[in-house]
């Protein structure tokens, strides 16, 4: 009896041991994602879940988590609190700051990658400027909500769980900074905010989404054209601020004092917000060209929100000194000169640089 008792508790040991290590060999080892949390609507609260006004930024980066049901089920997570604001006051100094804590963790063996919550105002300028100067090939993911946490329907806690996942996937290494939003996979390149408040705001008009995330669900299309983390040569390292480059915004007979004011105030460098194919009025061009002949750098962008602005199209780039942003928007064409200004540049440099990147 007592030998048959010894016999049955050592074959309940080996198969509670089976059992053990068939269970533990196929609880795949998660991934180590850190969230930064830098505010925006996804962090938002108003008072009553069906009215359109509430506050940006209410909402701490651990509360965000634990409103995520099974997100932590997908990697091990930790939540860095590096704002708290609407993205319409982000600025050029948490860009630096978000910029060398994400070297610093993406450096380390620990760290598998990155999601930051983000205020969708400049999210696009926040997202193409770190797809700049991170210094990695893990991935970057940005997502926020356009609806805050207390509405009906708030997609924050979906567009939170399906960035974890493309930043816990295997398959989302070198794709540079994406934007995830809306079930959609988007490359910081080619990503613009093209509606003020529906949930498909986000929309990359010209190559189209890299990818799709469908409850956690990653797949990818094709990667993003221009040169982004590893492959770019911008760095912010030694850098406590960027050269100020002002945003012209072109229109019928538009006041052109503005850009020698621009001049004036110490603008390094002037982007404009072109009519059509990046064009503007005579007067404008003609303060364009006393700009350019001071040194200040401009490029040509377009108000128009989709499609590139031809190099010598109605205007002669070479005639007047100007760069044409290829196919940013202003707003994403202003980040890049802001960088490129670090250096001294001629205007063919400028221009190559908008065509690779
Ligand atoms: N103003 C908000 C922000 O950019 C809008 C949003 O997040 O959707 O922070």
């Amino acid at each position: 009896m007592k030998t048959i008792l010894t016999q049955s508790r050592k074959t309940a040991i080996a198969l509670l041991l089976l059992v053990s290590s068939i269970g533990f060999s196929q609880t795949k080892k998660l991934p180590n994602i850190v969230i930064l949390a830098t505010g925006g609507t996804i962090a938002g609260a108003g008072a009553s879940s069906t009215e359109s006004s509430y506050t940006s930024g209410k909402v701490t980066i651990d509360a965000m988590i634990d409103a995520v049901p099974n997100i932590r089920k997908m990697a091990n997570l930790r939540g860095e609190q590096v704002a708290n604001v609407g993205s319409q006051d982000m600025s050029v100094k948490v860009w630096l700051d978000l910029t060398k804590r994400i070297n610093e963790l993406l450096a380390t063996a620990e760290v598998d990658g990155i999601v930051i919550t983000h205020g969708t105002d400049t999210q696009e300028e926040t997202a193409f400027f770190l797809n700049l100067v991170v210094k990695s090939d893990k991935p970057v993911v940005l997502t926020g909500s356009m609806r805050p946490s207390t509405a009906l329907s708030a997609e924050g806690p979906l567009n939170l769980y399906n960035a974890v996942a493309v930043a816990s996937s295997p398959d989302s290494k070198g794709y540079g900074v994406m934007v995830v939003m809306n079930d959609e996979i988007h490359s910081a390149h080619g990503v613009k905010k093209m509606m003020t408040t529906p949930v498909q705001t986000f929309q990359s008009p010209e190559e189209g989404p890299i990818g799709s995330v469908i409850f956690g669900q990653v797949t990818f299309f094709h990667k993003s054209y221009g040169k982004n983390t590893s492959s770019s040569a911008f760095t912010v390292e030694g850098l406590k601020e960027l050269p100020r480059v002002d945003i012209f915004y072109a229109c019928a007979d538009a006041s052109a004092d503005l850009i020698d004011y621009m001049v004036k105030a110490g603008a390094k460098g002037i982007v404009i917000a072109g009519v059509g194919d990046g064009n503007m009025n005579a007067s404008s061009l003609e303060a364009v060209k006393r700009a350019t002949k001071a040194g200040v750098k401009v490029v040509r962008a377009s108000r128009v929100p989709v499609g590139a602005v031809l190099i010598k199209g109605e205007i002669n780039d070479e005639e007047y000194g100007t760069v044409s942003s290829d196919e940013h928007n202003p707003q994403k064409a202003r980040v890049l000169l802001m960088l490129a200004l670090t250096k001294e540049r001629s205007r063919a440099d400028l221009q190559q640089i908008f065509i690779e990147y």
